[in-house]
């Protein structure tokens, strides 16, 4: 029988697109979800058990009882600005949910782990693209605890032989290929949904959050991902972990290109054919002019490389999900 892979958090947005990717590599999964912001549509019929990270007994039980060759955690919060207001939630739930998902999987003998950190860990870096060797200094509570679990991470695989991989993400964006799956944030922060959702009239006019950066036309630079080449990622992640391959690794996660807010939203006005309302308003606190990640590392050692990258693209495949399912998934 092939791997069983247990994907927590596998009913969010990466985590359901990372699920698919597994079973269609042809390994098995379980899903580990407590569904605060997971949907059930997004399991695509998957197996699943409805677990809290913070409930310790629960979540010990359920890897004594799986067993899992490996595990892939994605639960966690991920907004900067809530973090900033509720810092306690996001220690909690962040970083006390992956301390106790270890000590269930040291208790259970699992030692292989894939954990999902964020290139906030890099704060405002000194330099683009940004290397894993670059400095980690978070300037905000979700950067911090997002750097504490890799620091547990090392720890345990100091002293528990836990192997694992923390994969850095640039700007998740886009929607299965096949429109099975897409993002659906409640409530929706990120830039390309709010975009279209813009373009569509579903939503009013795009805030700009600043014209005034030190960038070519003045907005915000990030590198964005399409989801299902981050999935690629943590299949050839999981695969090196089950080749026996050890340690405490980090790998960036981007397309090594940059994008501004502006060409974004001309990428989604192209894509859909019709403009995207917008005003300039002022600047988010806490957002870097420019986030850009080296991808040479990833690529080197573990052969990945991007197949969706170009911005229409990945803009087009979410296009495509939004207007299938233009409510997200069903309640
Ligand atoms: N952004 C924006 N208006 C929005 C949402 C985002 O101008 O309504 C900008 C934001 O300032 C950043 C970029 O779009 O420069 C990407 O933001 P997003 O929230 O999608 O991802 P983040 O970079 O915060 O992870």
């Amino acid at each position: 029988m092939p791997p069983l892979i247990l994907v927590v958090g596998g009913a969010g947005y990466i985590g359901s697109h990372t699920a698919l990717a597994l079973r269609d590599a042809g390994l098995r999964t379980l899903v580990l979800d407590d569904f605060s912001t997971g949907f059930r549509g997004a399991l695509l019929g998957g197996d699943c058990v409805e677990v809290d990270l913070l409930d310790a007994p629960r979540l010990r039980a359920a890897l004594a009882t799986h067993r899992p060759a490996a595990v892939v955690h994605f639960a966690a919060r991920c907004y900067v600005g809530e973090s900033v207001r509720d810092p306690g939630a996001y220690y909690r739930n962040n970083v006390v949910g992956t301390l106790h998902l270890l000590e269930a999987m040291v208790a259970s003998g699992v030692a292989n782990i894939v954990f999902s950190s964020t290139c906030a860990t890099y704060g405002e870096p000194d330099r683009v693209p940004i290397e894993e060797t670059c400095p980690q200094r978070p300037i905000n509570p979700y950067g911090n605890t997002k750097l504490a679990c890799e620091y547990l991470l090392h720890d345990f695989g100091t002293a528990h032989g836990i192997r694992s991989i923390a994969l850095r993400y640039f700007n998740a964006a886009g929607a299965d290929p096949q429109a099975r799956l897409g993002e659906d944030h409640r409530p929706e922060t990120h830039l390309i949904p709010l975009a279209l959702a813009a373009a569509a009239g579903r939503r009013p006019p795009l805030q700009v959050f600043g014209a005034d950066y030190p960038t070519p036309d003045g907005t915000c630079i990030r590198d964005y991902i399409h989801v299902a080449d981050l999935a690629d990622a943590h299949v050839l992640a999981v695969q090196s972990l089950l080749a026996g391959t050890g340690g405490c690794r980090a790998f960036n996660l981007g397309n090594g290109s940059g994008a501004s807010v502006a060409e974004v939203i001309a990428a989604v006005a192209r894509v859909t054919g019709r403009p995207v309302p917008h005003r300039i308003v002022a600047r988010r606190p806490g957002d870097p002019p420019r986030l850009v990640g080296s991808t040479a590392k990833i690529t080197r050692e573990l052969g990945w490389r991007p197949r969706r990258s170009a911005l229409d693209q990945i803009v087009a495949d979410a296009w495509a999900w939004h207007e299938r399912h233009p409510d997200g998934y069903a309640q």
